[in-house]
Parts: C-alpha cells; structure tokens; sequence
C-alpha cells in the first residue's frame, strides 16, 4: 500500500547492532526500512502492505523480504 507516509507519523531509529540479514527480528514497534525505494514498513503487517519497488510485502502479521540485503531495521515511537 504505497501512499503512506511512515515518516510523517513515527520517529525511526536503527537497531543497533544491526541485526543479521539472515535472522530479521520481528515485533509491534519493529519496522523494516527498504534502502532500495526507501519505504518503512511493519515488520508484522496487520493490513496488506507492501513497499514501492516490492522487496518488502505483507498481510496478515507476516512480512516476507526478497532481498533481506536491502533492509534496514528500525525501531518506530510515536511522534
Ligand atoms: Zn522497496
């Protein structure tokens, strides 16, 4: 579901260390960063959603990355 803009309603902040791209935590305030088009999704989608060029895709609490590469994790707070 492009259109939304995380940004405007979440602070975002890496989780350092930065997690292995083979062991992605997942969680409520745990969000997925796209480095290819940018977008920041949840990592347990409760609504169908999907990042713009597609590497990220979800629905129903699962998330499912193609290129775990090309992610970076974030924690979100309310602004
Ligand atoms: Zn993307």
């Amino acid at each position: 579901m492009p259109g939304i803009d995380m940004r405007k309603i979440y602070n975002f902040y890496p989780v350092e260390p930065a997690p292995s791209p083979d062991a992605l935590p997942t969680g409520g305030n745990i969000y997925y960063e796209c480095t290819e088009c940018g977008q920041i999704v949840l990592s347990v989608p409760r609504i169908k959603t999907s990042c713009e060029c597609g590497n990220l895709s979800g629905h129903g609490g699962k998330l499912t990355v193609k290129d775990p590469t090309k992610v970076r994790v974030v924690s979100g707070k309310l602004k």
